[in-house]
C-alpha cells in the first residue's frame, strides 16, 4: 500500500512537524486538545517533495483521491458541499513547513468560489456585498499566488472602480462595486493566462496545492532559508493546510485578529494583539486597514474578549511557550485558526523566560535553552540619548525596539545595493511585503507608513532584532518621485533620519544614542546561566573603563589585556617613540623609566576595578614599527619641511637686507627660525632611517611578541615590574588581586624560560621589600602551531595556557588574518570550499584539533593547568560549545559578547548529552 499523504486535523500527529509542517501539526494538536478549529486536513511535506522531485507537473498518484476522501469528511462536519451551488463549502489553502518562516509562502482564501457557488453563498448569508467581496479577494489571491499574475494588474482595476465610486476606504464599496471588481478581475485572469478562470473547485484546489508546493523553491523562501541557515534536516518541503473558511467579515458581530499570549516587544504577561471588526485575516497582516488594539475588544465584544482570554490561558498551559495565534470571530463564534511559538525580541524572551519559570510553566533549563545566546546582543543595542533635544518629525507605532539612524531608501533592492556598500540605510515603505526580505537584511531599521504592530514589517523586524516603526501615517510615501512628505517637510532618498522603535518616533538627521541597560530579568537569567555553566567567562579589556563595562556584563576577570593599546594613548606615544628610537640600552631604559609609572597606574586601575577577579596582562606583542609613522608619511613630512626651510631662509635673508636698507622692524617677527626647522628635519630623517631599518616583509611573522622581549628585555622588564608593583600597591591597600602575566607568540620553552627569569628576578626584589609573597601566575599564549606541538614542555614553565585563536587560525591555515577576509574568503564560502569564515567560527577540525592536543599534552604534564581562549572565537556560541567539550576552563571575549558567552556556556553544559 502506498504511503498516506493526507491527514485530517483529528488524526494528524501534532508532534510530527517534519511531516505536517509547523502550522499543520498545530492545527491537528489544537483540534485534538479541544480548541475550536474549523475542520480541515493537511497534505504532507513528503507529498511536496515527491511533487518537486518528479519531472512532470502532476501531483503524486493517488493524492487527489485522498484529498477527495478527506473533503467528504469536512463536508459532513460542516454540512456544506465543496462546489455545492446551494450551500458551498469554501476553504483556505495555506503553506507551512517544519520551521516557522513568516510570510515566506503564499495563502489562498475562499477557494471553492465560482459563479455558481457564489450565488449559493449569497443566498446562504443573505449578504450580496459579502459574497462579492469574498469572490474578488479569491480571484486576486488565486490569480497572484497560483497563476503568477502581477498583483498590480488587479490593483489597477480595483482602484479604478474605487475612484469612480468616489470612496477612499474599501469598506465604502457597495455590492455592485465589488461585483464590478470581480468581473474585471476575471477578465484580468483571462487576459493574463489566455484561459478563463478555473470554475471547478477541485481543479482550483489542485492548482493551488501545486502552487504552494512550488513556493518552497521560490526565491523568497530560498533566500530566507539561506539567511537563517535552515537546512533540510530542519525543514524539508512545505505541507499544505486545507481548512474550512470562517469569515470575520460577516458584519459587526464578526472580526478577525492576531494576538500574542504575551507582549512580544516587552514580554509583559498580558494579551497583546490587534483586531479588525468585519474584516478578513489578510487585512490585519497586510496592514491595509490599521487595526485596533486588542484591549478594545472588551468594550466592543465582552463575551468574545473573555473567550480569547481563556484561549490564551489554554494555549500557554498546553504549549509551555508564548503563542502567536490567529483568530476569527464569525457571527459571535470564536475560532482559533493558527498558533505557533511567538517570535519575540531578546528583551521579551528574557522576561518571559524568567516569569514563566516563576509561574511554573517551564523549568530553569527550559528557561535558559529557549533563548539563542547571540540574540542577547540585541539587548545591548543603543537607545536614543534621553538628553538629546530633538523634536520628532512623525509618530508611528513602536513595532520593534531599539534606535537606528541611516539614509532613507524607498525600496528593498536599493537597500540591498546601498547596504552592500557599507552604508547605513533605513528602509521606508508604505507597507512591506515578503518579497522585501532582502531589504530588511541590508537595513539598520524599517519604517512604514501603514500597518500595525503585527504587520509584516513589524513581525519580520522583531524577528531580526532590528528597530521598526510601523504605521507612521503622517508620512506620505511617493516611491516614483523617491520622496516622502511629512506635512511640509520633504524626505528625499539619501536623507539621514533616525527611528526609535521603542517609542515609535521618527526624527530628521542622526540623533545621538546611549548604551542600553541590563534589565533585572537579564541579570536573573544570566545568574542561572552561571550556575549551570562550567566555563568561566572573562573579558578582553584593555582599560579600566572597558573593565568596568565588562564587569557590569558579568565578566569574572580579564582574560586578555593587550598592553599595546595603552602605549597608543596620545600622551604616551612620544615616550614610546623615544624608547624605540633609543640607540643604546641605556637610552631605552631612560624612556622606559618614564613609561613605568604610567603602566603601573594603568594596571593598578585595572586590578582595583576587577578585584578579586584575575586580570591577565599580555606583554607587548605587535612589531614596534607599528608605533612609528609610516615611511610614506615621513617622506611627505620631510618634503614639506625642506620647502619650509627654503622659505624661512628667504625670510631671514630678506630681514637682513631690510636692515641694510635702514628699514628694520617693518617685517613681522618670524614664528620659526631656520635652526628649528633644521632640527625637525634631522629628527624626521633619523626616524625615517629607523623605520627603514625596522622594515620587515612579513611583520606578523617577524620581530614581534616574545621575540621583541628577548631582543629588548628592558621593555618586558618594565612591563613586568609595572604589573608586580601595581599588585604590590593593591596588596598594601588590602585588596585581593590576582595578576597573571602571559607571553605572546611563544614557540619554545626556552623563550618562556628567558622571560620567566626576568619575572623571578623582579618578583624576588619586590617580595623582599613587601615582606611576603605576591600572588600571581605566569603563563603563555598558545597561538603558533609549534606551541601546540610542544604543549607538554611549555606546561612545565607555564601555569596557564591562553589560546590566541586569531593567530592560531592564521598560522594553521597560512591565511593572512589581515587580508583573507576581504580577498578570497567570501568566495571560498560562496563556493562551499569552506563552510564558515574561520576567523569568526572556530575551525574545529583543524585549529580545534591542535587545541585538543595541546590541552591533553599540557595537562598530562601539569594536571592543574588552567586553559582558556582569548581569540575572537571566545565570544562565538558554537566555538564556546567546542571549548566546553575539549575541557577549557574559561573563554574570554569583548564586553558586548559577555552575556552571549555566559548563556552559550550554560547551553554547552546543559546540552552535554542532548
Ligand atoms: C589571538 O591571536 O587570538 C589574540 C588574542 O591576539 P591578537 O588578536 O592580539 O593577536
Ligand atoms: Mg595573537
Amino acid at each position: 500500500m502506498s504511503k498516506k499523504m493526507v491527514f485530517s486535523f483529528k488524526e494528524g500527529d501534532g508532534r510530527n512537524k517534519h511531516l505536517l509542517g509547523g502550522k499543520g501539526a498545530n492545527l491537528c494538536e489544537m483540534t485534538q486538545i479541544g480548541l475550536n478549529v474549523p475542520p480541515g486536513f493537511v497534505i504532507s511535506t513528503e507529498a511536496c517533495l515527491a511533487y518537486l522531485d518528479s519531472d512532470s507537473d502532476e501531483l503524486p498518484a493517488g493524492l487527489m483521491d485522498e484529498v477527495r476522501e478527506q473533503m467528504k469528511a469536512v463536508e459532513e462536519a460542516t454540512g456544506k458541499g465543496f462546489g455545492d451551488p446551494e450551500n458551498p463549502l469554501l476553504v483556505s489553502v495555506r503553506s507551512g513547513s517544519a520551521m516557522s518562516m513568516p510570510g515566506m509562502m503564499d495563502t489562498i482564501l475562499n477557494l471553492g468560489l465560482n459563479d455558481r457557488t457564489l450565488q449559493g453563498e449569497i443566498r446562504q448569508t443573505g449578504d450580496e456585498r459579502f459574497g462579492y467581496d469574498s469572490y474578488r479577494r479569491f480571484i486576486q489571491l488565486f490569480g497572484k499566488v497560483a497563476l503568477g499574475i502581477d498583483d498590480e494588474l488587479f490593483d489597477e482595476e480595483f482602484n479604478k472602480v474605487k475612484e469612480s465610486a468616489h470612496v477612499t476606504e474599501d469598506v465604502g464599496l457597495s455590492a455592485d462595486d465589488l461585483k464590478e471588481i470581480s468581473q474585471r478581475f476575471l477578465k484580468v485572469v483571462e487576459q493574463a493566462t489566455g484561459k478563463p478562470f478555473p470554475e471547478d473547485p477541485y481543479e482550483q484546489l489542485e492548482i493551488a496545492v501545486k502552487a504552494v508546493f512550488r513556493s518552497w523553491m521560490g526565491k523568497r523562501a530560498v533566500d530566507y532559508r539561506r539567511e537563517f541557515n535552515i537546512t533540510p534536516d530542519m525543514a524539508n518541503g512545505t505541507a499544505v493546510n486545507v481548512c474550512t473558511m470562517v469569515f470575520g467579515n460577516r458584519g459587526n458581530d464578526s472580526a478577525t485578529g492576531v494576538a500574542f499570549t504575551r507582549n512580544p516587544a516587552t514580554g509583559e504577561n498580558k494579551l497583546y494583539g490587534e483586531y479588525l471588526v468585519n474584516a478578513q485575516g489578510e487585512d490585519v497582516v497586510a496592514g491595509i486597514r490599521t487595526p485596533k488594539p486588542i484591549d478594545r475588544l472588551a468594550d466592543e465584544m465582552p463575551r468574545m474578549a473573555r473567550e480569547i482570554e481563556e484561549l490564551r490561558q489554554k494555549l500557554e498551559a498546553h504549549y509551555h511557550e508564548v503563542q502567536d495565534f490567529e483568530f476569527t470571530i464569525e457571527r459571535g463564534t470564536l475560532y482559533c485558526l493558527q498558533t505557533r511559538n511567538g517570535k519575540m525580541n531578546a528583551t521579551a524572551m528574557v522576561r518571559t523566560s524568567v516569569e514563566m519559570e516563576r509561574e511554573g510553566l517551564i523549568d530553569r533549563r527550559q528557561a535558559l535553552l529557549r533563548i539563542k545566546p547571540e540574540d542577547l546582543e540585541q539587548m545591548l543595542y543603543p537607545r536614543l540619548d534621553p538628553n538629546a533635544r530633538v523634536t520628532p518629525l512623525a509618530q508611528g507605532l513602536p513595532a520593534s525596539p531599539g534606535a537606528a539612524s541611516g539614509h532613507v531608501v524607498f525600496d528593498a533592492d536599493r537597500a540591498e545595493a546601498e547596504g552592500r556598500k557599507g552604508r547605513d540605510v533605513i528602509l521606508l515603505r508604505e507597507e512591506t511585503k515578503p518579497e522585501d526580505i532582502h531589504g530588511f537584511f541590508a537595513s539598520r531599521g524599517i519604517l512604514t507608513s501603514r500597518g500595525g504592530k503585527t504587520s509584516h514589517a513589524a513581525v519580520v523586524a522583531r524577528g531580526m532584532g532590528k528597530p521598526c516603526v510601523a504605521g507612521a501615517e503622517g508620512i506620505h510615501v511617493d516611491v516614483m518621485l523617491r520622496e516622502a512628505l511629512v506635512g511640509d517637510t520633504v524626505i528625499r532618498e539619501g536623507d539621514l533620519i533616525t527611528i526609535d522603535g521603542t517609542s515609535g518616533k521618527v526624527y530628521l538627521g542622526r540623533v545621538p544614542t546611549v548604551e542600553a541597560d541590563f534589565s533585572a530579568e537579564l541579570n536573573i537569567l544570566l545568574g542561572w546561566a552561571d550556575e549551570a555553566a562550567r566555563l568561566t567567562v572573562m573579558a578582553n579589556a584593555d582599560t579600566a573603563v572597558d573593565a568596568d563595562r565588562a564587569l557590569k556584563y558579568g565578566a569574572r576577570g580579564i582574560g586578555l589585556c593587550r598592553t599595546e593599546r595603552m602605549f597608543n594613548a596620545v600622551e604616551r606615544l612620544p615616550v614610546v617613540i623615544e624608547m624605540i628610537m633609543a640607540e643604546t640600552a641605556e637610552h631605552r631604559r631612560q624612556a622606559l623609566d618614564k613609561l613605568l609609572p604610567m603602566q603601573r597606574q594603568d594596571f593598578q586601575e585595572l586590578f582595583e576595578v576587577m578585584a578579586p577577579h584575575p586580570v591577565t596582562i599580555r606583554l607587548l606583542d605587535p612589531p614596534i614599527h607599528e608605533f612609528l609613522p609610516s615611511e610614506e608619511q615621513l617622506r611627505d613630512d620631510l618634503q614639506y619641511l625642506y620647502r619650509l626651510k627654503e622659505s624661512v631662509r628667504g625670510m631671514e635673508v630678506l630681514a637682513g637686507t631690510m636692515s641694510l636698507l635702514g628699514e628694520a622692524g617693518s617685517l613681522p617677527e618670524q614664528p620659526v627660525d631656520s635652526h628649528q626647522v633644521e632640527e625637525a628635519i634631522i629628527k624626521k630623517e633619523t626616524m625615517l632611517k629607523k623605520v627603514r631599518a625596522l622594515y620587515e616583509t612579513n611583520p606578523m611573522l617577524g620581530h614581534r611578541g616574545v621575540r621583541l622581549g628577548i631582543t629588548f628585555p628592558e621593555i618586558y622588564e618594565m612591563q613586568i615590574r609595572a604589573v608586580l608593583e601595581a599588585a604590590m600597591a593593591c596588596d598594601r591597600k588590602g585588596l585581593e588581586v590576582h595578576p597573571k602575566i602571559k607571553v605572546p607568540q611563544v614557540c619554545t620553552a626556552q623563550e618562556l624560560l628567558f622571560v620567566k627569569g626576568i619575572v623571578d628576578r623582579v618578583s624576588a626584589e619586590l617580595e623582599a621589600e613587601l615582606g611576603h609573597r605576591l600572588c600571581f601566575q605566569f603563563g603563555t599564549m598558545i597561538e603558533v602551531v609549534r606551541a601546540c606541538m610542544r604543549a607538554d614542555s611549555l606546561a612545565e614553565e607555564a601555569a596557564f595556557f591562553s589560546f590566541g585563536t586569531n593567530d592560531l587560525t592564521q598560522a594553521t591555515f597560512s591565511f593572512s588574518r589581515e587580508d583573507a577576509e576581504n580577498k578570497f574568503l567570501p568566495l571560498y564560502n560562496e563556493r562551499g570550499i569552506l563552510q564558515n569564515n574561520p576567523f569568526d567560527v572556530l575551525d574545529e577540525k583543524g585549529v580545534g584539533k591542535l587545541m585538543q592536543l595541546a590541552v591533553r599534552w599540557g595537562r598530562e604534564k601539569r594536571p592543574d593547568l588552567l586553559v582558556g581562549i582569548c581569540g575572537e572565537h571566545g565570544g562565538h556560541p558554537a566555538s564556546i560549545h567546542f571549548c566546553h567539550r575539549i575541557g577549557l576552563d574559561y573563554v574570554s571575549c569583548s564586553a558586548p559578547r559577555i552575556p552571549v558567552a555566559r548563556l552559550a556556556a550554560a547551553h554547552a553544559a546543559l546540552c552535554e548529552d542532548c
